[in-house]
């Protein structure tokens, strides 16, 4: 069932949302070679904390699985769910998938940002900007009267249009009390389907795309998401709410 927002809740979603936001940007500036994955999960939780957030990703339970740690990071052929380690450090020409959420006065933001650590391929670069316009396009169709397939249909045309391979097995998602809501947001569909969006709605909007195929599997630590022909993967969030004269975009500062 979805759950509307009053424009109240909007307005504290829209702080969660700054919060990853600004954790993000942080982040962001500290990715270089040398750094671990773990320098910045633990960035992520000092700097929501003094935000008075509580970082939402941690303790985050699947099917008797619990996620370890506060910042999903997810290297190269890593799509998402890369769990942080003091052993993973960033290399020059690595890119890196930064998956962030937070709980804030009851509420959930959810972002995510692709960065590039040094100098990176062309290829990497090409894909990083593909997925980024696969989201801008799909926040497009987040305007009260589109449906859920014309925001699915942005992505998967943008990606097919650069060549690019969508990832089926994860989708975006409502936002709002709890971090996965419905309408789920899969990442290809068809336009004028769906269901209709109305103000109220926020969505996380999380298009992943692969610059090989589309198949992925699990890694034996039960969480990381790799490409299964070891290609490389990027992805892009933002939590968007539905209201009178076009998309909101919460985690956007
Ligand atoms: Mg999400």
């Amino acid at each position: 069932m979805i759950q509307l927002k009053a424009p109240e809740e909007i307005e504290i979603m829209r702080k969660a949302s700054v919060i990853v936001a600004e954790v993000l940007a942080e982040l962001r500036a500290m990715v270089r070679p040398g750094v671990t994955t773990e320098d910045l999960d633990r960035m992520a939780e000092e700097l929501t904390r003094k935000k008075g957030a509580v970082p939402a990703f941690k303790g985050y339970e699947v099917a008797n699985r619990v996620f370890p740690a506060s910042l999903c990071v997810s290297i190269n052929d890593e799509v998402v769910h890369g769990i942080p380690s003091a052993y993973r450090v960033l290399r020059e020409g690595d890119i890196v998938g930064l998956d962030f959420g937070v709980r804030y006065q009851g509420f959930y933001g959810d972002a995510a940002i692709t960065v590039p650590v040094g100098k990176v391929s062309a290829a990497a670069t090409e894909l990083m900007k593909t997925t980024r316009d696969a989201l801008q396009a799909a926040i497009e169709e987040v305007r009260p009267g589109r449906r859920i397939g014309d925001v699915s249909a942005a992505i998967q045309a943008t990606a097919e249009r650069n060549k690019f391979a969508i990832v089926r097995e994860f989708v975006g998602h409502g936002i709002g009390r709890r971090l996965h809501e419905d309408p789920q947001v899969p990442n290809f569909g068809q336009a004028d389907r769906g269901i209709r969006l109305r103000e109220g709605i926020v969505l996380a909007i999380e298009p992943m795309l692969t610059a090989g195929g589309p198949e992925v599997r699990v890694k034996e630590d039960g969480w990381t998401a790799v490409t299964s022909d070891g290609s490389l993967s990027a992805h892009f969030e933002h939590s968007v709410a539905v209201v009178q004269g076009g998309p909101y975009v919460l985690s956007l500062l």
